[in-house]
């Protein structure tokens, strides 16, 4: 294994995020502050409603904070220019959803080769890096399969060789298995691990179940009503 830089990759401090609807304020995320370090995994755990996906959505920049910091790799988010925003949510996070979020009406491959070409990679090398993207996923035998001929376990794979596409540092990863039987949903995870162990990816991920969380994390980052309440090391 090569050598980890324990330095802060992400320094979240003093975040909220209120949602305004109405007449009424929802603090989603309150006041919250914590470290990860390059290189952990860190597993974000709470109930329905407490603010996780609310959470990864402000660092994956896809949704700004009403107050509060985001300090990625040294850089605050919120001076990202619109382009460094862009830039940040291309090529530093790479991102996994419970429900896949292929594009459905392209094939594995296909997937995989818009999300290269977003990443500025030229026309003539998307095709080989696809498939060695899919085959490192164990997905060669797939590469035209449309995502509805794909099990879930399938395209939860095809979600996460899209979401290293353009080499990210950090993987988001919203209950990447909360779709998933208990068979797929080790390898999901077995698969997740390995990305963080054998090619320190930091890791950030939502999920509900605790014992997955308990053994494969570095950190759990317990979520209540927007706020920490409890951080297990
Ligand atoms: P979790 O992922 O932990 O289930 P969320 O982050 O999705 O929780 O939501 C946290 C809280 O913020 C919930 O009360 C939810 O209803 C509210 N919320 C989420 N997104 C929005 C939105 N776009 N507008 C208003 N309220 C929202
Ligand atoms: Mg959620």
């Amino acid at each position: 294994m090569s050598q980890v830089n324990l330095e802060s990759d992400i320094k979240v401090r003093n975040l909220s995020r209120i949602y305004s609807k109405a007449s009424i304020t929802i603090p989603a995320i309150h006041d919250v502050t914590f470290d990860i370090k390059k290189g952990e995994f860190v597993s974000i755990v709470g109930k329905s409603g407490s603010g996780k996906s609310t959470l990864l959505n402000l660092i994956a920049g896809l949704d700004k904070p009403t107050s509060g910091t985001i300090i990625f790799e040294g850089n605050d988010m919120a001076k990202m220019s619109r382009y460094k925003l862009a830039l940040h949510r291309r090529f530093s996070v790479g991102m996994i959803f419970q429900s896949f979020n292929l594009i459905p009406s392209r094939s594995a491959i296909e997937n995989i080769i818009l999300a290269l070409a977003f990443g500025g990679i030229p026309r003539k090398e998307r095709k080989s890096i696809a498939v060695s993207l899919l085959k490192s996923v164990g997905l060669d035998h797939r590469l035209h399969h449309l995502p509805n001929e794909l099990s879930g376990g399938e395209a939860q794979r095809v979600a996460i060789a899209r979401a290293l596409a353009n080499n990210p540092e950090v993987i988001l990863a919203d209950e990447p298995t909360g779709n998933l039987d208990s068979i797929t949903s080790k390898e999901i995870m077995d698969m997740l691990i390995k990305l963080n162990k054998e090619h320190q990816i930091t890791i950030l991920m939502v999920t509900h179940d605790k014992e997955t969380a308990e053994t494969c994390s570095d950190k759990i980052i317990r979520l209540k009503d927007g706020s920490i309440i409890r951080t297990l090391n």
